[in-house]
């Protein structure tokens, strides 16, 4: 009964020639609009700064991927081979330009888009951007970055502290610390590597706040890349992956209980699981193991110029550098969709679209072990696929 109903209300027409609009031109959008490309649809990135890559062209200088060239490259353009193995932050710029230019994409910067909404006849989506432009496409790929907006924990007396404090978000090199008393607060990936590089850059003191110890594997082992066990693990059962890593990591790496890094207790795989990727070694184990790198306890606030530790410690670094991490910041954008789930992360990515929401799509809202840019690349085709197969009626085509 309901069906017969259904199918025989008309249908409201769609209205042909609407672009997919693709939000964000990072590694995630660029390669989500060359697959839609590779496959005869129009498709415009939106690109609130002035050029493509802003997320890479930010990054600390001594940053090179920790995933390797081959597995790292977006799809329909190799990495050139004198990028290395592990390719530089200005390299992986460089690409993302050239990758831009290469397949001709349609980029539009300097435009943000600040809430995506469905037409109000329910035939696309309609894109509130600067300057008060609306958009209107058959489809939406939401592409604006896991690491979209730097997040500082709310600690209790921060704008009391009279030393230096920033966000890993605004550190460029050890330079403005040589000499200098730094605490750097958070052991990912990021806050692991700004410690070695102040080391490295002469500052006088280095200490690392770590709240959970975390699992750290070696880049590559013997010519075999961290990465490429990664994504051989995605197919393992989680208990097996957690077992094997714990003896690897024992074989590989000293124990640093004594420094204030015992190995964590859950398994690698199952911390991957609730977010927490490993930490890549790329110095730190042999600077907490000399010493030059002293690891104390999770900051708990601030006060009277000091930093109070758990457990009770205090200390007066010259400077704080925060290596928290970010959040999504998606609320404004979707969240009125009821598309995110409780932590602010679309409730799916990729070819999926939520309930309710056909044409939307997400991309880059994963942290997945076995590499963001490997799952960009495969996502990318996944949507230009599930669009390509009507998912965005009345979707503009380009002419072949
Ligand atoms: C320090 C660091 C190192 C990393 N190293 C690796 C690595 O080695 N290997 C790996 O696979 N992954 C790595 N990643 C993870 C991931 O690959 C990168 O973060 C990658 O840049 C993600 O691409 P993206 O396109 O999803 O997001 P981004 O690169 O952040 O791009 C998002 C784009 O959207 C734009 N934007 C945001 N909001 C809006 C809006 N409302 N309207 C219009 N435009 C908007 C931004 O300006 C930006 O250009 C690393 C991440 C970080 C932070």
């Amino acid at each position: 009964m309901t069906d017969s109903t259904t199918s025989a209300r008309p249908t409201a027409p769609h209205p042909a020639d609407r672009p997919v609009y693709v939000v964000g031109g990072g590694p995630g959008g660029l390669s989500v609009a060359y697959a839609l490309r590779a496959r005869g649809i129009r498709a415009v990135v939106l690109e609130r700064s002035d050029r493509v890559g802003a997320s890479w062209r930010r990054h600390y200088d001594r940053l090179r991927l920790h995933t390797t060239r081959r597995l790292s490259a977006l799809p329909g353009l190799p990495m050139p081979r004198r990028f290395g193995r592990w390719v530089s932050r200005d390299d992986v710029v460089r690409y993302l330009e050239k990758y831009a230019e290469h397949h001709r994409l349609e980029i539009v910067t300097g435009v943000e888009v600040s809430r995506v909404e469905r037409t109000a006849d329910g035939t696309g989506w309609l894109l509130h951007a600067t300057g008060g432009r609306e958009l209107t496409g058959a489809a939406v790929v939401v592409a604006t970055g896991y690491n979209h907006t730097p997040r500082v924990p709310d600690w209790p007396g921060l704008d009391t502290y009279t030393g230096e404090f920033l966000h890993a978000c605004a550190y460029r090199n050890a330079r403005p610390f040589a000499g200098r008393d730094v605490l750097v607060v958070g052991v990912g990936n990021t806050g692991a590597e700004i410690a070695v590089d102040l080391v490295e850059g002469g500052a006088s003191r280095v200490r690392l706040a770590v709240r959970t110890p975390p699992h750290i594997v070696r880049r590559s082992t013997a010519g075999w890349p961290a990465q490429y066990s990664g994504v051989l693990m995605r197919r393992l059962p989680v208990g097996l992956v957690d077992r094997l890593s714990r003896v690897q990591a024992k074989v590989a790496l000293p124990d640093l209980s004594d420094r204030g890094l015992p190995r964590p207790g859950p398994g690698l795989y199952s911390r991957v699981l609730e977010g927490a990727i490993p930490v890549q070694d790329v110095g730190l184990v042999d600077a907490v193991r000399t010493g030059a790198v002293e690891v104390v306890g999770a900051v708990e606030r601030f006060e009277d110029g000091e930093v109070v530790l758990a457990g009770g410690d205090r200390i007066a670094p010259e400077a704080v550098v925060a290596a928290t991490g970010y959040v999504r910041a998606l609320e404004g954008l979707v969240g009125h969709l009821g598309v995110l789930d409780h932590r602010g992360r679309p409730v799916v990515h990729g070819a999926r679209t939520p309930d309710g929401a056909p044409g939307l799509h997400f991309t880059g809202f994963t942290n997945p072990i076995s590499g963001t840019l490997r799952e960009l690349a495969l996502d990318a085709r996944r949507i230009a696929g599930a669009v390509a197969r009507d998912g965005a009626p009345g979707v503009s085509r380009l002419p072949r």
